[in-house]
């Protein structure tokens, strides 16, 4: 039996003497904003990550916003260039696109690493090609050097959206390289459901381009370089000294925390044999952070419903895709083909998030036991699936 799909409470229990300490430490300090734990935290990303920049901001539809506007006031992107993003992605990743009247071009998802296909870049790029999306989702790395290599002469920017993956990485002449450092620049979330969560709101830009770094950080502060003289008509998207304390107590747990994640991750891979459902690609070459563990099945909504029975929550990561919600239907998108839409729609009509934060090696055999119980029946019998009868 298993509470929560996601619990905070328990995710936070293993790091609890730690996170109560920094908390403390932050409220001590009398620093709240711009003070030492956001320069700490800020040096410890960048170190991590391997780039030369972090800024801390507020959240990560934020992180993507400011990259976009930097980019703008950078005069390095441009209010009517396209913008190439993955059909499947998490609305987050979209909205700041057409907020600064760029135009979101749709590339089919590649249904192993559920990031881009990256063999759909180039036929979608035109003259009006500004940057593509790179979403790391569910914590797969996606990545593709080569053509990464031929968009770099365009002047194409790569952006990450490593909300999912942070630690997530790919192997490149032999070397790890993780995201956030494949890019020009990379949007980090820490909403507190993310691998590492903050307890609330935050988020960061890495890159190893100091005029973007320094840009988004005036940026995040109302467009200002110094104090009382702004530059741009900017925002305030800045994190909490008390956040930057905690998410330091995180990022230093990251091994344990994604042993924790790969540990269940490898109970489901190698128990869970029911041909009801297509496991989660393993991804060689890589390292999967498995911020969600994401089934595909025919007949989604009857397993759903069978292991809600079970006293298994489960969630879906996403059924409507972004170009179906209200706010963008239609959504105007001249170079998309159909297919790239379509995709989408078939995933999300497919997808099944297990539980995974938090979740023991027991559960996880439970969890797997119980999923090669699930059975689909004819339409013509009284129920479409087996009663789970525990
Ligand atoms: C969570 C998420 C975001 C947005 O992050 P917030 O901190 O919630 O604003 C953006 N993109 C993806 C892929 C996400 O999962």
């Amino acid at each position: 039996m298993i509470q929560h799909f996601f619990s905070l409470k328990d995710v936070n229990e293993p790091l609890m003497p730690e996170l109560r300490m920094a908390a403390i430490r932050a409220l001590e300090s009398g620093w709240a904003l711009n003070g030492p734990e956001t320069k700490a935290f800020e040096t410890e990303l960048a170190a991590f990550c391997g780039v030369g920049h972090a800024v801390g901001v507020s959240n990560g539809l934020d992180a993507i916003r400011l990259i976009l506007r930097a980019y703008i006031e950078l005069g390095r992107l441009h209010a009517g260039q396209e913008v190439i993003y993955a059909s499947n992605t998490y609305i987050a990743s979209v909205l700041p696109i057409s907020e600064f009247g760029l135009t979101p071009i749709a590339a089919s998802p590649d249904t192993d690493t559920h990031g881009i296909d990256w063999h759909q870049i180039m036929p979608l790029i035109t003259e009006r090609t500004g940057a593509v999306i790179v979403t790391h989702l569910y914590g797969n790395p996606s990545w593709h050097s080569d053509i990464a290599e031929q968009l770099r002469p365009r002047g194409i920017l790569i952006i990450e959206d490593n909300a999912q993956a942070i630690g997530a990485g790919v192997m490149i002449n032999d070397n790890l390289r993780l995201t956030g450092s494949l890019g020009d620049a990379a949007a980090f979330s820490f909403y507190p459901t993310k691998n590492i969560g903050a307890f609330g709101d935050a988020g960061a830009v890495t890159t190893s381009d100091p005029q973007l770094a320094e840009t988004v950080r005036a940026l995040a502060n109302y467009g200002s370089d110094r104090r009382y003289h702004n530059i741009y008509r900017g925002y305030n998207c800045r994190i909490d000294e008390i956040q930057a304390a905690m998410l330091r107590v995180k990022l230093a747990a990251h091994d344990l925390i994604l042993r924790q994640r790969q540990e269940v991750a490898e109970i489901y891979l190698s128990e869970i044999t029911n041909p009801e459902v297509v496991l989660p690609a393993r991804l060689d070459g890589t390292r999967q952070v498995w911020h969600q563990f994401v089934l595909l099945a025919e007949h989604r909504d009857a397993l759903q419903t069978f292991l809600a029975d079970c006293g298994i929550p489960t969630d879906i990561h996403y059924a409507v895709p972004p170009h179906m919600q209200p706010c963008y239907a239609p959504m105007q998108q001249p170079s998309t083909s159909a297919a790239a839409l379509h995709t989408a729609e078939y995933l999300g009509q497919r997808l099944l998030s297990l539980p995974i934060a938090a979740v023991t090696p027991e559960q996880a055999h439970m969890i797997a036991a119980q999923i090669n119980r699930f059975e689909h029946k004819n339409s013509d019998s009284t129920s479409d699936y087996t009663y789970c009868n525990q």
